[in-house]
């Protein structure tokens, strides 16, 4: 049994601490908070996860989730009691992250050029997307906690996953969502699952600045990635990824970047492994934006004012961060791309994203939407499926190959976050002869 679990500011020079049960998602002086632990769980517990795969009809093993519970006790149960797990734990009857896995993908592998590569479609959770690893863990404690209504913003992915947890947890949703920017699939997910939709006039970062406001002024209970309770799910993504490799990590990790909770969630579970004993070798995260909404590429590469944005071991230069977004601002600089799932210039979790990266010697790269599509329609030739916003990740890995920064023998897990809930976007693709790998129809 795990204990001592309490919420940690990340900023190393305020280190404000909270109760598991605090409902916030910044210390007061607002910073982002971390989920903290009080122990360091055994690495006999990789014998337990891997025999929990034969599940015998226990949903809280069956779940690719709940399966590394010890991992992410923040209820601080006993994770072998039946009773207790399924007092706490919120499940989907296990099916959050159940089929979500690394895939060898043989087409995808020739045209990148390396062949150690695995990708891991994490749009075959329930909802359709990865989301459903941090919803299933956020919505634990919003339980835990008593809430009875769950806000979000989202493009699509999000309001989906918090609107089926909701409803499966008999809980009011509230999604604000960009006006017209949201994929049709994802919002008819929404409705169906009984969300209140409010449509906000802008884009998703004017969506969350919405959503925070209205959780503000009502203590309303914000399920976005800056809820370090969503954090902690996402760390199963990769629990899964390098548990199929025997828990010998990987060169590299590939995401591509957003609101850049899935490269926090990785930071933190890598640092936490390594820390614990449970890794020897850090992967490299290699983030990759689309060129619409590259704002972590930007910094990050000294694009702006010339300067490097960097963790810094704690002190980043935030004002630099600030001042970009105001230039964003004055010059009228909105982010732009078809994979609406990434089109978002203000990246709510960029400091932990700059923490994981700067821990893992990570990079940020950047794609065209011509790039994704061609990516998600290779993917597409292996016989799975994946979003526009995932085929960065295909796309990215061969770009960071021909810069000859990532090797031909390097072994690479590539997260693909989300299912295709567009079918405009592969219809058009294939329609139009000049796609690298249309198969347009015949008459
Ligand atoms: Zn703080």
């Amino acid at each position: 049994m795990q204990s001592g679990a309490f919420q940690k500011c990340i900023d190393p020079t305020c280190g404000l601490e909270y109760p598991i049960t605090d409902i916030r998602i910044e210390c007061e002086r607002g910073h982002l908070l971390d989920v903290k632990y009080g122990n360091n769980p055994s690495p006999s517990l990789k014998e337990t996860f891997y025999k929990r795969r034969n599940h015998a009809n226990n949903i809280f093993n069956e779940s690719g989730v709940w399966r590394f519970r010890e991992l992410l006790n923040f209820c601080q149960i006993d994770t072998e009691n039946i009773d207790e797990c399924s007092k706490y734990l919120v499940s989907l009857d296990g099916a959050e992250g159940r089929l979500s896995k690394p895939y060898h993908m043989s087409k995808v592998s020739d045209y990148v050029g390396v062949q150690n590569m695995w990708l891991q479609p994490e749009g075959y959770n329930p909802s359709g997307s990865f989301k459903d690893n941090g919803m299933t863990t956020a919505v634990t404690h919003a339980k835990l906690v008593k809430i009875k209504k769950i806000i979000c913003a989202s493009t699509g992915n999000t309001s989906a996953s918090a609107a089926m947890y909701a409803a499966n947890e008999n809980m009011e949703c509230d999604v604000y969502i960009p006006a017209g920017e949201v994929a049709p699939g994802k919002l008819s997910q929404a409705f169906q699952f009984g969300a209140q939709v409010i449509e906000i006039k802008g884009n998703f970062d004017d969506a969350l600045s919405a959503s925070l406001k209205q959780a503000g002024e009502v203590g309303g209970y914000t399920v976005n990635s800056v809820n370090p309770f969503r954090i902690e799910g996402q760390k199963t993504i990769v629990f899964r990824a390098l548990e199929s490799l025997d828990w010998d990590a990987p060169d590299w990790i590939v995401y591509p970047g957003g609101a850049l909770g899935n490269t926090s969630s990785c930071g933190k579970s890598l640092m936490e492994l390594y820390e614990w004993g449970w890794i020897k070798k850090i992967p490299r995260i290699a983030v990759i934006n689309s060129e619409g909404a590259n704002t972590l590429h930007t910094l990050y590469n000294g694009k702006f004012e010339k300067t490097s944005l960097r963790w810094n071991k704690g002190k980043p230069d935030t004002d630099l961060i600030k001042r970009y977004y105001d230039f964003m601002d004055e010059k009228g600089m909105r982010p732009k791309t078809k994979a609406t799932a990434i089109q978002i210039a203000k990246p709510a979790n960029i400091l932990k994203g700059l923490r994981a990266l700067e821990f893992t010697n990570g990079i940020v790269s950047q794609v065209s939407d011509s790039e994704m599509l061609d990516g998600m329609a290779l993917v597409g030739l292996n016989g799975f499926d994946c979003e526009m916003a995932s085929g960065a990740v295909p796309a990215g890995i061969k770009k960071l190959m021909q810069e000859e920064i990532i090797k031909k023998d390097d072994t690479v897990i590539g997260i693909l976050t989300g299912r295709q809930k567009d079918s405009s976007i592969p219809v058009d693709y294939h329609k139009n002869p000049q796609n690298k790998f249309a198969n347009p129809p015949r008459s």
